[in-house]
C-alpha cells in the first residue's frame, strides 16, 4: 500500500453509527427504505438510529436507536413511521448547527436522508458546512430527481392515479362528459404523462411542454368529430396553460358548446396507500446501497437506480436539472389517443 493510499484510508473515519430520517413530502415505500437501512446496519454490525420528524427532529434531538425488530411489519405500510416534516429552522445555518451538534451528541457518524430535492439541498449544506457524511435516497412521488430513473413512491402513485382515472372514466362515459383531472407534478410531468397513457387519456398537459389552450380545443373538436363522446384530460399541477384547472375547465366549456366539463383534483390520495411491489423492492435495494456506500467511505452522494442497477451519483449531480426528454412518450400519447 502506498503512502498516499494509507493516508487516504486513515483519513476516512470508520462508520459505526448511522442515523436515518425521512424528510419533505411522504411517499409510499419510505417505510421499506427505513427498514432496509436499519436491517443493512444490523447485517453489517453497525448501530442504527432513527430521527423522528425529519430535520425538525434532528434539531430537537428526537433520535432513538433502532434494531432489526423495530422495523417489523412496516414494509407494506404507506407513509413513514419516522414521520416527516418541513423544517424552516433547518434552512438557517443556526438550525443546521443545532442538528449537527445533536448528531455529535449521539455519536452518530453518518446520516441517511430519504426525501426529495429540498431534503437533499439541506443534506448537502450539512455536509459542506460541518464536514458530516450524508447519503441521500430519493423518496418522492414526483420522480423529479436527476441521476435516478425512479424515485421511491412514484410507481405506487402512478398506480393510484390510474386507478382513480379508471373510476372517473366510468362516470365520464356514462354521462358523455369531459373530465379535467389534476395530478401532482409541479415541475415534472412524469406522473401525468405515464398515468395519462396508462389510463387512456385524450390529452395530457405537463409542465415541460406548453401545448397551448387553443391546440387543446382543436384536439377536442377533432376527437368529437371522430366519434368520441367522453374525454379524459390529465393535467399536471405545474402545467403551462397559464390557467388553474378550474379556469381551464371554464374556458373549455365556454369555447366548446357540446362538452359538459367536470374538474377533479386528485390531491393527497396520490401520496397514500400501500407501496407497490416495485417500490418495496426499489426501497430495499437503495437502503442497502446507502449503508454499503457509507461503509465504503462514500459521502455527499445519492443512491439511485439506472437501467435497473443501483448507482451512486454526487448529491450535486442529483440536484441538477434533469435533462431527459419526454418526446417519445408524448408521441406514444398522441398516437394512442387518436
Ligand atoms: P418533496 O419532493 O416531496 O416536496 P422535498 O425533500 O423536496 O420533498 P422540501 O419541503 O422541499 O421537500 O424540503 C424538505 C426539507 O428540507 C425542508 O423542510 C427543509 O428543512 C430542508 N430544505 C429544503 N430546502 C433547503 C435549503 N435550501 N437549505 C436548507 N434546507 C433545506
Amino acid at each position: 500500500m502506498s503512502v498516499i493510499t494509507i493516508a487516504l484510508v486513515t483519513m476516512t473515519k470508520k462508520v459505526e453509527n448511522i442515523a436515518v430520517l425521512t424528510s419533505g413530502g411522504d411517499a409510499p415505500g419510505m417505510n421499506a427504505a427505513i427498514r432496509s437501512v436499519v436491517r443493512a446496519c444490523s447485517y453489517y454490525k453497525l448501530n442504527c438510529f432513527g430521527v423522528f420528524k425529519g430535520y425538525e427532529g434532528l434539531i430537537n434531538n428526537e433520535i432513538e436507536e433502532l434494531n432489526a425488530r423495530s422495523v417489523r411489519n412496516i414494509i407494506n405500510k404507506g407513509g413513514t413511521f419516522l414521520k416527516s416534516a418541513r423544517s424552516q429552522e433547518f434552512r438557517t445555518k443556526e438550525g443546521r448547527e443545532k442538528a449537527y451538534k445533536n448528531l455529535l451528541k449521539n455519536n452518530i457518524d453518518a446520516l441517511v436522508v430519504i426525501g426529495g430535492d429540498g431534503s437533499f439541498t439541506g443534506a448537502l449544506k450539512l455536509s459542506e458546512e460541518f464536514d458530516f457524511p450524508v447519503v441521500g435516497i430519493p423518496g418522492t412521488i414526483d420522480n423529479d430527481i436527476n441521476g435516478t430513473d425512479y424515485t421511491i413512491g412514484y410507481d405506487t402513485a402512478l398506480n393510484t392515479v390510474v386507478d382513480a382515472i379508471d373510476k372517473i372514466r366510468d362516470t365520464a362515459s356514462s354521462h358523455n362528459r369531459l373530465f379535467l383531472i389534476e395530478v401532482m407534478g409541479r415541475d415534472a410531468g412524469d406522473i401525468a404523462l405515464n398515468a395519462g397513457i396508462g389510463a387512456g387519456a385524450e390529452e395530457i398537459l405537463i409542465p415541460e411542454e406548453d401545448m397551448g389552450v387553443e391546440r387543446l380545443l382543436d384536439s377536442l373538436r377533432k376527437s368529437k368529430k371522430t366519434g368520441k363522446t367522453s374525454s379524459i384530460i390529465v393535467v399536471a399541477e405545474g402545467d403551462k396553460s397559464g390557467k388553474n384547472i378550474f379556469e381551464l375547465g371554464e374556458y373549455v366549456e365556454e369555447n366548446l358548446d357540446d362538452y359538459e366539463v367536470r374538474v377533479s383534483v386528485l390531491g393527497h390520495i396520490q401520496r397514500g396507500g400501500a407501496p407497490s411491489c416495485y417500490d418495496r423492492v426499489l426501497a430495499s435495494k437503495l437502503g442497502v446501497g446507502a449503508v454499503e456506500a457509507l461503509i465504503e467511505g462514500k459521502r455527499e452522494v445519492m443512491i439511485g437506480i439506472v437501467h435497473k442497477e443501483v448507482t451512486i451519483v454526487t448529491l450535486k449531480t442529483a440536484l441538477e436539472k434533469r435533462t431527459h426528454k419526454h418526446d417519445k412518450l408524448i408521441k406514444v400519447a398522441d398516437i394512442t389517443s387518436v
